[in-house]
């Protein structure tokens, strides 16, 4: 199948951009503090697709200078052990943001987990508060993906207020936080999800359609609106013709001939997810050491 390359947006050529951007306010923080931020990322178990999430955010952090901290834990750790790794990095002068890579075994109850992350050191954007202040219309520490899904589709409309957008998927991670961060653009937002009626109807009258659903595929041709900007947060693992190959939650093939821009999987919104991870972790130094953050990127 050929595609009109135009109609692609390049997620690694403007995550590498925006990297930039960043390891100047790394080298910033560690000119004005003797030392650079630090990144703790915990890992528990042995969930292949996290530790790959793993190694690529140490090996982009390390890249542009934040030093990180790796920990890894067996599957059967209890949630009281996790806490107190986690209180210990709290409590760490040299720790700048936490990450707990999830999923966590069934074990551990995942909100217990996000709840006791000191909210300036929430890289990820989880905690309640930093959840709370960002639907208020706050400033605050903002979930990766979606803030990568807003970097990616600011490079395309500078200005996006009036747009109608739907979003598929109303996850806590992706969904949710997305809706707000667009409320607060004046777009027009429809969150849908699994129990959502008539989907096709809705997201037919989207100016731009955000999947994040976690089905291979899912979102066709039939779903779009001719014209439409497309963001595929999904990366599911399938095997076709005996390989493995990872697709997002959009027909890529199909949707491409209809769509104005779209994001592929994998090169979408994934390596903007890490560095917005990267750009949370220096916005947490700074944020931290309480010197003013300046808001130069967004
Ligand atoms: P989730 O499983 O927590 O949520 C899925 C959402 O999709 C739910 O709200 C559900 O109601 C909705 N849904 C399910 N079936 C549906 C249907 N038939 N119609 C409409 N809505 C439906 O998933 P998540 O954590 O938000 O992740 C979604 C996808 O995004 C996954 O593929 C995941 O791997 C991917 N993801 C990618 C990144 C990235 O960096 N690119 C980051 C996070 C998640």
């Amino acid at each position: 199948m050929i595609y009109n390359l135009d109609k692609i947006i390049n997620g690694k050529l403007s995550a590498d951009n925006f990297l930039i951007e960043v390891s100047k306010k790394v080298e910033d923080f560690t000119n004005l503090y003797n030392r650079p931020p630090c990144l703790a990322v915990i890992i528990i178990g042995n969930d292949t697709a996290s530790k790959i999430y793993v190694k690529n955010k140490i090996k982009t952090a390390k890249k542009i200078n934040i030093n990180s901290i790796e920990i890894t834990l067996p599957e059967h750790t209890t949630e009281e052990d996790l806490l107190k790794q986690i209180d210990k990095l709290n409590y760490n002068e040299n720790v700048d943001g936490i990450l707990v890579q999830l999923p966590l075994p069934k074990h551990i109850f995942t909100e217990n987990i996000i709840n006791s992350i000191m909210p300036l050191k929430d890289v990820d954007g989880f905690h309640p508060l930093n959840f709370g202040n960002l639907c208020l219309g706050n400033d605050s520490i903002v979930p990766c993906t979606p803030l990568g899904c807003l970097y990616l589709l600011k490079n395309e409309e500078k200005n996006l207020s009036g747009y109608n957008v739907t979003i598929v998927g109303r996850s806590n991670i992706v969904g949710k936080p997305m809706q707000a961060l667009l409320i607060k653009e004046n777009c027009t937002v429809t969150l849908t999800h699994s129990k959502t009626r008539s989907l096709m109807e809705i997201t037919k009258k989207a100016d731009i359609l955000i999947a994040a659903i976690g089905i291979p595929e899912y979102i066709t041709a039939d779903y779009i609106k001719p014209n439409s900007i497309i963001i595929d947060v999904g990366i599911n693992r399938i095997v076709e013709k005996e390989k493995n190959k990872l697709v997002g939650d959009v027909k890529f093939e199909e949707v491409c001939q209809l769509a104005k821009k779209i994001t592929p999987v994998p090169g979408g919104v994934g390596p903007m997810t890490i560095a917005c991870l990267m750009y949370n972790t220096v916005k947490a130094s700074f944020l931290r050491k309480q010197k003013e953050f300046k808001e130069s990127l967004f």
